[in-house]
């Protein structure tokens, strides 16, 4: 029986993936199957200079080692240029977004508060950025793990770009219409994004977007305390047919595999993990812990 659930995991290919990104991978996948839902995957593959161009692929086969398995074809960003323009149109047809010409020491540390006016010379140069103009007050959603979460754009944020002055466009206008493009009912991600949440809702709002449902799944931290992350070479994920890194990444996601899972291959673990999910068992939990050793279990 298929529900109207549709979640999405979507890395940006910078590096291989680690087990920091598999949790929000697994996680966004179970919380998907074990309601029936259907899972995409989507290659944030915005801003070529950050990449690494093997990337995408080394992902793409880690997740299928691991078995898990998306409905339809991977989603690449790099093709969606089209879609982006309209959805930047929209927006400046509505006087949502503005041309930008201020550059860094302009602005100096300030954040960008109200329209601004584009220097003449630019006009032709096209060497301006778009921004959204947030408008004023504070803005709260509910998160499905973290309760409440408040911001206001105005004073913490400020009018935020959509599409660079360089080039590329913006995570928050390509995850908000692609987002909405493929129907994404429930977004299941990492705490590290959580502060572009309102971002992206006032965007949906703006664009008349539904508004999906957001939780966000703890950061894993190293014993030192720092993110686990790519920059301080977080160790790739190796293929691992074991089952015993997934039995590891659901330990860490406080669910409860029974001992005698390990070593049942990743089929076996993931049907477990599907039919137990409990995602609340992560509700408030903001940090956890991933010493290095942990990673190194296998
Ligand atoms: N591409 C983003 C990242 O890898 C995640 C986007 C999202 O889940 O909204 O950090």
């Amino acid at each position: 029986m298929s529900s109207s659930y549709i979640g999405r995991f979507a890395p940006s290919p910078t590096g291989p993936l680690h087990f920091g990104s598999l949790l929000a991978a697994l996680a966004s996948y179970l919380d998907a199957r074990s309601q029936n839902g259907q899972w995409l995957v989507r290659i944030e593959n915005l801003d070529p200079p950050r990449e690494d161009p093997n990337a995408a692929d080394q992902i793409l086969n880690i997740l299928d080692t691991y078995q898990l398995h998306w409905d339809g074809e991977v989603r690449y960003q790099s093709q969606r240029n089209q879609a982006y323009l309209e959805i930047l149109n929209r927006l400046k047809r509505s006087n949502h977004a503005f041309p930008c010409g201020c550059s860094r020491k302009q602005l100096a540390g300030q954040l960008h508060n109200g329209m601004c006016q584009l220097p003449e010379h630019l006009h032709q140069s096209g060497d301006y950025a778009w921004r959204f103009c947030v408008g004023r007050g504070q803005r709260s959603f509910i998160d499905g793990l973290q309760g409440e979460y408040r911001e206001s754009l105005e004073n913490d944020i400020g009018d935020f770009v959509v599409k660079r002055r360089d080039g590329p466009w913006s995570y928050q206008l390509a995850v908000v219409t692609d987002d909405a493009d493929q129907n994404v009912t429930h977004v299941v991600r990492g705490i590290d994004l959580i502060d572009s949440t309102i971002r992206q809702q006032c965007l949906q709002q703006a664009l008349d977007f539904p508004i999906p449902h957001y939780s966000h799944i703890p950061v894993a931290v190293e014993s030192n305390g720092q993110k686990l992350s790519k920059q301080n070479l977080a160790t790739a994920l190796q293929p691992d047919e074991s089952g015993n890194t997934l039995w590891d990444a659901l330990l860490w996601l406080r669910q409860s595999p029974p001992a005698d899972l390990r070593n049942s291959g990743n089929e076996a673990v993931l049907k477990w993990a599907i039919t137990h999910w409990q995602r609340q068992a992560l509700a408030g939990i903001k940090e956890n812990p991933a010493p290095l050793d942990f990673l190194r279990h296998n």
